[in-house]
This record gives structure tokens, sequence and C-alpha cells, in this order.
């Protein structure tokens, strides 16, 4: 790249290592023969170029292996400049390799050091150059990576940043939508696509603060895989759920202007950093493959008020979505009386059911209370009857099934609460404490 006398020139490097999950490294340990060195020859076992429109990439992988990797980063190109509304424009050159060992050193000794020095780890990284002057840039970044399943996307991710925008922002940002880039698999697709090891290690960890996700001086590329699945499940839900999405692009598009200062997560989203904390815990607590953070969305907005009279506080409560707001608010110990109206079903295509849900407790109805921040733990409700409130606080109602099914379910239930005028039985009071977890933690939901 030629460089004019007044410009500057930004050098970034963007770093990872062992992506997804302490994924074994693919460098094969056991080193075979020498051999000569090709670069763009076509040649059984040695290295071969393949090319599409945005990629050439230097690889060991069979011509399938390769030409079905190209496929996947351009279809990972398409979603992502839609998603940025920037076109990508140039070629970005890629080495990917799956027995390193076996790259010929001619070929390795013209590599970047950096570069060579990741795929020996088992990693990927992205090396950039960015030449500014006054408002304009040019940039070109060059992909080093082993030939997992993740890396050389994530790292193309970066690529397309660099050269779309000459920055691909602040860490916990960039390594972040380089994983959404990573596991998007269609445009309107919002559920979790991420792979299991990651959902497992979010599940089971103690979610981190916020301010230890988004704040820069914690972070740095390459730290750990475990740094990057907070990053990504951070970025997931500002980037699916309603009530964050709208402001998270234009934030991105900030924080890809290097010009800009002074913008961040805390200026955009300093007023709602209670509920977006509660909502990543809730996230982390459900995470499951298909789960959906729109589906799911924390309702802030209803009302919730204390019963009145003999008048029932009605609702209306959809299969297909998470918590949802029964409008009234709890008094711990109190005894409710319920009635439902309506079927809903668990399965594209099921069979209808009712409020009480199938015999194995499938598509019941339950509830939740919540009170600062805090869920109570899940109560099952039915068709009608009576249950006492295990906590103060405003009631949330949902249609049992696993959290990663929720999509494919349709129908509504009317609910009709009313305060009870007697005291709780022992076989009510003993509902409302928690029920057996099924098979999971203690958030799990109660069973038949
Ligand atoms: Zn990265």
């Amino acid at each position: 790249m030629s460089r004019t006398p007044n410009a500057t020139v930004v050098a970034i490097v963007i770093g990872l290592s062992l992506l997804a999950g302490g994924r074994a490294p693919s460098v094969a340990l056991a080193g075979p023969e020498k051999r000569e060195a090709t670069t763009d020859a076509d040649r059984e076992g040695g290295l071969r170029t393949v090319r599409s429109k945005s990629f050439l990439i230097t690889t060991d992988l069979s011509e399938e292996e390769a030409r079905e990797l190209l496929a996947r980063l351009e279809t990972m190109l398409r979603l992502v400049s839609a998603y940025w509304g920037r076109p990508h424009r140039g070629v970005i050159p890629m080495y990917v390799a799956k027995d390193f060992t076996r790259w010929p050193a001619e070929q390795v000794a013209s590599m970047d050091r950096a570069g060579v020095q990741s795929i020996r780890r088992g990693g990927g990284l992205t090396v950039s150059e960015t030449v500014v002057s006054g408002n304009a840039f040019r940039s070109k970044a060059t992909v080093y990576a082993v030939a997992d399943r993740g890396t050389p996307q994530h790292e193309a991710v970066h690529a397309y940043c660099t050269h779309a925008f000459g920055t691909c922002g602040p860490v916990w940002y960039a390594e972040g939508m380089a994983e959404v880039g990573n596991y998007w698999q269609e445009q309107d697709d919002n559920s979790v696509q991420a792979p299991l090891q990651v959902i497992r290690f979010l599940k089971r960890s103690d979610p981190k603060p916020l301010q230890a996700i988004v704040d820069s001086r914690l972070q740095t590329s390459g730290d750990s895989w475990q740094n990057y699945a907070s990053r990504w499940a951070l970025c997931h839900l500002l980037g699916h759920n309603p009530n964050y999405a709208l402001r998270f692009k234009p934030l991105g598009l900030q924080l890809l202007n290097p010009t800009l200062r002074n913008v961040g997560f805390w200026q955009v989203y300093g007023t709602q950093a209670e509920e977006i904390d509660f909502e990543y815990r809730l996230l982390l607590q459900n995470l499951e493959p298909g789960y959906r953070v729109d589906l799911c969305r924390w309702d802030w907005k209803t009302k919730f008020r204390s019963p009145r009279g003999g008048r029932p506080v009605v609702s209306k409560i959809a299969a297909d979505h998470g918590w949802q707001a029964s409008r009234l608010c709890v008094t711990a110990d109190a005894t409710y009386e319920f009635a439902t109206e309506g079927s809903w079903t668990i399965a594209s295509g099921g069979v209808a059911i009712d409020a009480n849900g199938s015999e194995e407790g499938a598509g019941k109805l339950i509830g939740v209370v919540f009170s600062d921040g805090q869920l109570s733990a899940p109560f099952a409700l039915a068709a009608e009857g009576t249950f006492t409130a295990p906590a103060s606080g405003d009631l949330f109602l949902r249609c049992q099934d696993g959290w990663g099914h929720l999509a494919d379910n349709s129908g509504t239930i009317t609910v009709r609460i009313k305060a009870s005028d007697r005291p709780p039985s022992r076989n009510e009071r003993r509902q409302a404490r928690p029920a057996t977890p099924r098979g999971g933690p203690a958030t799990s939901e109660p069973g038949a």
C-alpha cells in the first residue's frame, strides 16, 4: 500500500486465541516430511488457493472443504454487510491451516510472524493496516486462522470491519460482534446458534457484571474464549432484544467511527443498565440452542396492580413468548383464585391443549414473581384453581415449554386472577414452595 506523505498509518492487530471453547488446536503434532514449496498450485496434499468474490484463501484444506468454507464466508459477509449497511469492497486474503506443520517453510517465511504464531497456537489473527488521510482511509486486512469451525469466520468479520470502517471498535464490541457474525445463519434468524460448549459455560458460571464486559481497561483481544462468550451474549442480547436493539446499531456505527470519541456503552445504555443487567442474567440462566431474546424480552412497561374487591385482573398469555405480565401485584403467602379460557399448542401442527398442559406438564400455565430485579422460583398454575404467592411482587406468567422451543408455539390463553377470601390449604402452601427441579438447576420450572 502506497502512503501519501501526510498520511497517518494506523496498524491494528486483532487477536484471538482458541476461539470457541477450548477446541483442540487444529495443528497436528506429528511432523511429516517436508514438502516442496507450493503457493498457488492446486496440488494434491499441498497448498491450494481458492477464491470467491470477496476472499482469496491459501489453505491445505481439500478443494471441497475450501469451497464449503468460501460459501460460509460469503454468506456471513452478506449478513454482516447488510446489518451494518455498508457493502464489502476488495478481496480479503486468508491463510487457513488444517495441518500447519506440513506447510512449506518458504510459504511460512513469507507470512506475517504474529499471524504464524497465532496459527501455531491454534487460534486466529487479523493483521490490518489502515492509512488515514484526512477523513478518508484505506485499509487492508489479512486473516490467519486454523481451519476449525469458527475461527476463519470470526476473523473474517474483523477483516470486513477493517475494510469497511477502518476499525473494529472497542474489544467488547469487536469480539462480541465477530462471534455474532460467526454464529449467524440467516438474515431473519434471531435464535441462539452458539456451540453447546459456549452455552454450557455461560449457564454454569456466574454472570459477569456489565462493567466487567464493556470496560475497555479490562479488555484485551485473545484473552480467553470464556470472555468471548460473555461478549457474544451481551452483543446478541442488545442486537436482537427489541428493548435495546433500536439503539444498538447506531451505537455500533459510532463505535466503528474512529473520529468519534466519548461514545460508548454507558452514554447510550446508562439509563437502562439495570434492565439490561437483569435480562442478561435471564438470558444466561435460560440459554439453549434456539433461544429467542426477542420472544423472551422482559415487559418493563405494563403496570401491575393489587387486587381490588372481587374484580379479577385479566391478562392474555401467548404460548410463544417468555414471561409475560399478568398485571397482578401479589403479596407473599396470600392466596389467589384463577380461571383461564382458551387453548394453545406447543409444537407446530401440535394438538391444542388448555392451561393444564399435557400429563408431563408441558404446556401448563406457570408463574414467577418479580421483585427488585430478582425472580422467585417458578410455580405451577393450571387451567383453574388457586395458588399461594411465594413472594411479594409482580406476577409473570408463561406456557411451560423448553426455552429454545418457544418459536413454534401458537395460541393465547386469557387468565383471570383475583384475591381469594379463604386462607390457603396445606396443599396450596406446599405448592407455593419451589417445585422439584426437572433435571436442571434450581431455576428450572415446575414439573407436572
Ligand atoms: Zn476476534
